[in-house]
């Protein structure tokens, strides 16, 4: 008789398929078309059609035909016309339909889950015990924020209406990570789904539908990248929120310059998964099982470039090679299945040609030794050995199954590769030294980042990239104020061009022996720098009178600020603190030179004794500010999954580029350098054109300070041109602007390189002097970006 032993070792897994006669009733009755939501109404299907495959199997599930101008035009049309009746229902009444809705999601769960798995291929595993609950959770939390909304966010309002579109690898999750925290702000919505998943959303709508939400708030339109461009080029749309591919995130920034509207972008990956000698080598395994073969690897934060200790590499990729072996690959409903089919044969076809060209590169692939199915788009997972970090399978995002390895020896070294990329969504660290795995966390520069776990979601924490992975924060009290924008006193004055355009000519004296003629230098890495070009323009104050000399700074000026900011790094591991104390005795360096500032302010601006002298009193006072908030701005302990800490923290962006205006332009260049240094960043700033003697001046009292050289850089000269450098260099990570509404477009193109975070005013003059627009969280929020840790604990 055959031992226990012997029965679980021969033990055969039997089919445990998922019934999906719901949801073949479901499409059946959607079989002359999946209709567009538009305006409370289901838009019958019209023009050519086509089909939705089921990529398990290549059957055709389901027919779509493709917005066109008009229909997007009527769906923003209808979430316009419902967007301030939704507002104005209040937190209460909208939590009620966000409540709702959570509770019909829950209650249609393995319809849904069903429904996405044929849709997309994932396993029924992920989409039953994953992607639903996680949607249900999202318009949970999100009921939650509508009836807070009032009091967590006083002086804010919604942003109008909302243009969303969304990718295939997470279709109804996405769809809620948009829709929940849009809605419970007070907004409506117009969402395009991919066009190889539009399943759910289409059971979704019919969700809104049941649950009695009024016409237009969500509205539904199908269609491919033509669609999706109509709906994030529409002029009435007031707000865009994306999810996809880093290329698409470039187009829709570069087609949004210069708009105004309000944009978040949630882009690819190559996350680094970083497993130390120390690690639970069996649980790092396991977290390359949900890091990269979890949703066939179509993951933006797929953990792809494993990053392993030399010591224990051989090892570790032996007990990967034996789990790839246990892996089972195949029909995505049946429940014991760990790994589905990809979403489409181009996908599979792409997946397949990048891991040609690691292989092409001398990289071995070791792939799950499984036999894959007849029919449908599979991919056998696997991972690469013998790569280098500049191949092509370390620096693309392949969006399947298979991931990369590298080897280093020290952390010094890990961190080089962890940070070897354009990316910066999320990163995984096993160690089982907590000192060793936070300082990690502290360096790699990504938005998630997951210690001993791995690819953890939480409507209650935010999620987001750096660099080219995108900017905003999705989730969580972060992704709320996405959806929402400061209510500002009045309307706005437009600002006008410089009034002085860079001429030189010699100033005039009145003495028989002229005055020792002085040009006042660029400040860059704490010294005082003549211009690259050596060349100077005249300054002009009140009556037209030339009080002085200015340099005319070009690029090569920019680029040397930029690479003396960069120097600095220290400057943001300086505690709150210390960097506090440094802008308190910048307020009172100021101060002792009040008289020189006032009577400097009154010549060059012409302002009365009395606005100048409010000007600079403004200025101490905003030093005290920012110096009270340097170690105030604190992160949060979000409440998420059990038995974990989820921390949110606040971190400076690295180097930031500031465009100063010229009205009032003291306080307005030290109301946006104080939060920035405050945040811990350095930054190359532009002076005022018109007065920029304000900004030489100043930096005189830079360096009687404690402001180490090279965290404030100063640049004079042509404010659009210096702008335009300081907005296209890539190692400049967020900009803020000041100027013209012309010049707010040029930044914001020009910004999509390395996809840098932007804050343009589109040319409207702020009133500095009021704190309510001078100064205020909103600036320290611009001024950081940010990383959220998963620490898990318990035995
Ligand atoms: P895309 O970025 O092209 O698609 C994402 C969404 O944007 C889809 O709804 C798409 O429509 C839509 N879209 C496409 N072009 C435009 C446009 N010009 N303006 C507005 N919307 C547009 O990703 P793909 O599906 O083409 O996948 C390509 C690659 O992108 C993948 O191989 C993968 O590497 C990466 N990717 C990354 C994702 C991420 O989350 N980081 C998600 C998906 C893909 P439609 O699909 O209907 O054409």
């Amino acid at each position: 008789m055959p031992s226990i032993k012997d029965i679980m070792e021969t033990m055969e897994y039997g089919p445990a398929p998922e019934s999906n006669a719901e949801v073949k009733d479901w499409l059946a009755g959607h079989a002359d078309g999946i209709s567009h939501f538009i305006g409370g109404h289901f838009v019958t299907p019209e023009g050519p059609m086509t089909t939705v495959i089921n990529p398990a199997d290549d059957s055709v599930l389901a027919r779509l035909t493709k917005a066109g101008a008009d229909q997007i035009d009527a769906a923003v049309k209808a979430a316009r016309a419902a967007q301030p009746k939704w507002a104005a229902l209040g937190g209460h009444a909208r939590a009620r339909f966000l409540y709702a809705i959570a509770r019909h999601v829950q209650k249609r769960e393995r319809f849904l889950a069903v429904l996405e798995t044929m849709d997309n291929g994932k396993t029924i595993r992920e989409t039953r015990d994953g992607d639903i609950p996680l949607v249900a959770r999202h318009f949970y939390h999100h009921a939650g924020w509508a009836e807070l909304l009032e009091s967590e966010f006083p002086n804010h309002r919604p942003v109008g209406v909302c243009g969303q579109v969304i990718p295939w690898n997470f279709p109804l999750l996405m769809l809620a990570w948009k829709i929940a925290p849009a809605l419970a702000a007070g907004n409506t919505v117009v969402l395009k789904p991919a066009d190889l998943t539009p399943l759910t959303a289409q059971a979704f709508a019919e969700i809104c539908a049941d649950v009695g939400l009024p016409a237009g708030v969500v509205n539904i339109v199908h269609g491919d990248g033509e669609t999706g461009a109509l709906l994030t080029g529409h002029p009435d749309v007031d707000k865009v929120a994306f999810t996809g591919s880093t290329a698409v995130g470039r187009l829709i920034r570069e087609q949004l310059a210069g708009s105004g509207k309000k944009l978040s972008l949630e882009l690819g990956g190559k996350s680094p998964f970083i497993v130390f000698e120390d690690a639970d080598l069996d649980a790092a395994v396991e977290g390359v099982v949900d890091a990269i073969w979890f949703n066939q690897g179509e993951v933006c934060c797929a953990g792809s470039r494993i990053i392993v200790q030399e010591g224990i590499a051989e090892s570790f990729f032996s007990k990967l090679k034996a789990r790839l072996s246990a892996l089972r690959i195949g029909t995505p409903l049946d429940k014991t299945m760990d790994v589905g089919a990809v979403v489409s044969r181009p996908q599979l076809e792409r997946i397949r040609a990048l891991v040609a060209t690691g292989e092409a590169e001398g990289a071995i692939l070791h792939s799950a030794p499984a036999e894959l199915p007849a029919q449908g788009t599979f991919c056998a997972p696997g991972f690469f050995t013998g790569t280098a970090p500049a191949h092509r399978v370390n620096q693309e995002e392949i969006f399947g199954p298979i991931a990369t390895t590298l080897t280093f020896r020290t952390l010094e070294e890990a961190m080089q590769l962890a940070n070897d990329t354009r990316y910066g969504l999320a990163a995984t660290i096993w160690s089982q030294d907590i000192d060793r795995a936070i300082s990690a966390a502290a360096r790699v520069k990504a938005g998630v980042i997951w210690i001993n776990s791995t690819n953890l979601f939480d409507a209650g924490a935010a999620f987001g990239g750096y660099r080219e992975s995108g900017f905003g924060r999705e989730g969580a009290r972060e992704g709320v104020l996405e959806y929402l924008a400061p209510v500002l006193p009045g309307s706005r004055k437009e600002r006008s061009d410089p009034k002085l355009v860079p001429t030189f000519a010699p100033r005039k004296t009145k003495h028989d022996v002229p005055a020792i003629d002085v040009t006042a230098k660029l400040y860059i890495g704490g010294k005082q720098k003549r211009a690259d070009g050596g060349q100077s323009y005249s300054v002009t104050g009140k009556g037209g009178a030339i009080i002085g000399h200015a340099a005319l700074g070009n690029r090569k000026d920019i680029r040397n600020a930029v690479e003396a900011a960069a120097k600095v790094g220290s400057w943001a591991n300086v505690t709150g603190h210390n960097r506090a104390q440094v802008l308190y005795f910048l307020a009172e360096n100021l101060s002792q030179r009040r008289a020189e500032f006032e009577s400097l302010l009154i010549h060059s601006t012409g302002a009365s004794s009395k606005s100048a002298a409010a000007e600079v009193e403004a200025s101490i006072r905003r030093c005290f500010w920012y110096a009270a908030y340097a170690d105030k701005f604190d992160g949060a302990v979000h409440t998420t999954r059990q038995r974990h800490v989820t921390l949110s923290l606040n971190e400076p962006w690295g180097i930031m580029g500031l465009v100063c205006p010229d009205e009032r332009p003291l306080l307005s260049m030290l109301s946006l350098i104080l939060p920035a240094i405050a945040m811990g960043n350095s930054v190359v700033a532009i002076a005022s054109q018109s007065h920029p003697l304000v900004a030489t001046t100043f930096y005189q009292v830079l360096e009687t300070s404690d402001l180490p050289g090279g965290v404030v850089n100063l640049i004079t000269g042509l404010r659009e041109d210096l702008a335009k450098t300081l907005a296209e260099h890539d190692e400049v990570a967020c900009i803020w602007y000041c100027g013209s509404a012309a010049g707010s477009a040029m930044v914001e193109r020009a910004a999509c390189g390395n996809l840098k975070a932007t804050w343009t005013d589109l040319g409207h003059v702020r009133d500095w002097l009021a704190d309510t627009e001078g100064q205020g969280a909103e600036y320290l929020r611009r001024a950081t970006q940010i990383k959220t840790v998963w620490l898990p604990y318990g035995e």
